[in-house]
């Protein structure tokens, strides 16, 4: 590992219920807190965001979303602002998921606008990319991946660069059991980190830190945090069992 400080999220989908949402978090707090030496974040579903923020405030466990609406206020029916957010103590938001881009439609020009606002409001927003079995079988990835790295960061500038951190996930591997190779992995946040130093500078690209995202678990996690650009993950179905989670935590401290 570099001394980029680790990050591992975990992405609760719309599972949990309000009992069991604010024992996990309980338990991962208390994972978070063993660990001293990487970030963790958790991204519960809405409804039980200010329960579970009562659960963690006082630990290092930090609060983010899973999505929200890029306006102050208004006629948006069923969206959230970032007002909202940060009423609740909010500090990460998930943007450009694979299940926001391929299940619900999420375009490039919302993805691009996401970014840009939860920026300004001072979130720390992490840019999702990956690409698709077909564009991998296609030979597209890295024109994928990097295209929307280059798309997602349109006109961020070098200053807000900070409070963005990359998830780096296969779609195929998504909630599938599959996950690339240490090595695949491994050589797209390469290319990921080469395309930073060509959109903004030497520093940004090596200071940015770049999770690994797609069927994470404890059996793989060291592997993949072994290598020199994977700096955490962002994790779904391993997030969700308490012990399974603070085991992929460990791995990355
Ligand atoms: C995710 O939801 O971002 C994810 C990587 O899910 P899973 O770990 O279940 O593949």
């Amino acid at each position: 590992m570099t001394e980029r400080r680790p990050i591992i999220g975990g992405n609760w989908k719309m599972h949990t219920d309000l009992e069991t949402g604010m024992a996990l978090a309980s338990q991962v707090a208390d994972a978070a807190s063993t660990f001293e030496s990487c970030d963790v974040v958790i991204y519960p579903p809405f409804p039980y965001l200010q329960a579970i923020d009562s659960v963690i405030s006082t630990t290092p466990l930090a609060l983010g979303v899973q999505n929200f609406w890029p306006e102050i206020s208004g006629a948006f029916t069923g969206e959230v602002s970032c007002q909202m957010l940060k009423d609740l103590l909010v500090r990460s938001i998930l943007v450009g998921h694979s299940e926001r881009r391929h299940v619900l439609h999420e375009t490039d020009d919302l993805i691009t606008k996401k970014v840009k606002f939860a920026l300004a409001e001072e979130f720390q927003v992490v840019l999702c990319v990956g690409e698709t079995l077909s564009q991998r079988e296609a030979g597209k990835t890295l024109e994928v991946v990097l295209g929307q790295v280059r798309s997602g960061l349109d006109s961020v500038k070098t200053e807000a660069m900070e409070q963005v951190v990359i998830a780096y996930e296969p779609v195929w591997a998504i909630g599938t059991g599959k996950t690339a190779t240490p090595k695949d992995a491994q050589s797209v946040h390469k290319s990921v980190r080469e395309e930073l130093v060509s959109m903004y500078d030497e520093r940004v690209a090596t200071s940015i830190r770049i999770q690994y995202g797609g069927s994470v678990k404890p059996e793989n996690a060291k592997e993949l945090f072994a290598c020199p650009d994977i700096d955490g993950a962002l994790v779904g179905g391993a997030s969700l069992l308490g012990e399974s989670f603070a085991a992929i935590i460990g791995a990355a401290c």
